[in-house]
């Protein structure tokens, strides 16, 4: 691996040279040069079979295939994405967002970490598993799939995978766009929370009215805001939609003692989480598990009335209320909406109106079943290549890994090496190198490793 790191490192940094920030339309021509990059470094590795998706709606998507030696082999897909973050505020950046730089073991880039750098080790991965085997067939039918859009919220992705089922058929998806717990704690991802989504609109009147005329008398909005969200939890932190945990699966045994084993240390969990003052949450559950297993509903904003200096004596004619809620499985958006939807109508006093507008596109939770042999093979593969005690963690944040799985109705297993504090979607975000080669190793060892295993 060795001796493949000084070019891993250079052609990361080409790829991070190109703008591919999928949210700004200025940029949209950066996000197929960044795919046509790909394409041109899979071609030079020898994938015989590599393509540009780029005939829209989606942004460019890339696509590569390489057969295995044994036709039995079992198919793997991996899935990544290509387009990065915006960069502002960029003056907050001590390099050049896109023109990568190495300080000692860490290479500061936008799309270092996420999601470049990651694809990036699959790509040397491969190149050192043929070397191992002195072939030029992996052990397992390879298939890659880069998208342009997840920081979007992938929205044509459902249309991408339906428009190329064959392609994208396989046994099993890695999904490669997660961290570990730390460093010096290396962990097998074992699933993403999901999230939905919503603004509630509270009117009364037409128009604000005056405080001493009218107030008194008729119902205000921003009462009733702050009433229903006072309400949306109760004294043990628990959300009070109706069913809201009647589907939540509840992690087995060995992830919880797994969860329990991590070094955890609360000063630093406070200090990276906005410097907050003290932990809090659902009774009976760890910090931990709060984040990475349980559901949450938490209060993006509210607006309502007057915010400007000196005081103005007014009942406010409407009150905003934006909410998003983290679900895990198998818990289905649609009936936590339902729900929402009950909770205002019971929350809003007469006199008021009441709407509830979906917010963001939302995303179903997944978990990884810990018991497919693939994850045994990961732990093992991981153990091999971080020289550690490997366990099981998850991330709170949201992806489309539950997408891949519903539609092209496989598995999908999280191969990930990057940290959690490598400040993606944040000025400096950085990679550490050597995290992405043992990464790589691991991926590796993972293609020798699956066939027999997984079928
Ligand atoms: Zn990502």
């Amino acid at each position: 691996m060795a001796a493949l790191a000084d070019d891993f490192v250079a052609d990361l940094r080409e790829w991070i040279a190109i703008p591919s920030i999928g949210a700004d339309p200025a940029h949209h021509g950066d996000v197929g040069r960044s795919a046509h990059w790909l394409a041109d470094a899979l071609r030079r590795d020898g994938w015989p079979d590599v393509r540009v998706w780029d005939t829209g709606p989606a942004l460019p998507a890339v696509y590569a295939c390489w057969p295995a030696a044994d036709p039995d082999a079992p198919t793997v897909l991996v899935y990544g994405h290509h387009d990065v973050q915006p960069v502002d505020p960029v003056e907050q950046w001590d390099h050049p967002p896109f023109e990568a730089t190495v300080v000692g073991e860490e290479l500061f880039g936008r799309g270092a970490s996420d999601d470049k750098g990651q694809v990036a080790m699959h790509l040397l991965a491969v190149k050192a598993h043929l070397a191992a085997l002195g072939t030029d067939r992996p052990s397992v039918t390879l298939k890659l799939f880069v998208e342009g859009e997840e920081e979007s919220g992938s929205p044509h992705l459902l249309r991408l995978i339906d428009d190329h089922r064959a392609e994208l058929a396989c046994d099993l998806v890695v999904f490669t766009d997660t961290p570990v717990y730390a460093r010096d704690a290396p962990t097998i991802c074992t699933g993403q929370r999901g999230v939905y989504g919503a603004e509630i609109v509270l009117t009364g009147g037409t128009s604000d009215v005056h405080s001493g005329r009218a107030g008194g008398s008729v119902p205000n909005p921003a009462t009733a805001a702050a009433r229903l969200v006072a309400a949306l939890h109760d004294d043990k932190g628990r959300v009070t939609l109706r069913d809201f945990y009647a589907d939540v699966v509840e992690p087995t045994d060995a992830e919880r003692a797994d969860y329990a084993a991590l070094p955890f240390d609360e000063a630093t969990w406070l200090a990276n989480s906005g410097g907050a003052q003290a932990l809090t949450g659902e009774e009976g559950w760890s910090t931990l598990e709060r984040v990475w297993v349980r559901p949450t509903a938490e209060v993006n904003g509210i607006h309502s009335g007057y915010g400007g200096p000196g005081l103005k004596t007014i009942v406010p004619a409407e009150a905003r209320i934006k909410l998003s809620f983290r679900l895990v499985p198998d818990q289905d958006p649609d009936q936590v909406a339902r729900a929402l939807r009950d909770f205002v109508a019971e929350h809003t006093p007469a006199g008021l109106h009441a709407e509830v507008l979906p917010a963001g596109d939302g995303a179903p939770p997944y978990a990884v079943d810990v018991t497919h042999p693939a994850v045994g093979a990961l732990r093992e593969v991981f153990e091999a290549a971080f020289e550690q005690p490997v366990r099981y963690s998850r991330t709170g944040g949201s992806g489309p890994a539950a997408l891949l799985h519903q539609r092209i109705g496989v598995p999908v297993v999280y191969l990930g090496a990057t940290l959690p504090d490598d400040r993606i979607h944040a000025p400096n975000e950085r990679v550490v190198v050597p995290q992405l080669l043992r990464g790589a190793e691991a991926a590796a060892r993972l293609w020798r490793l699956l066939p027999g295993r997984v079928s």
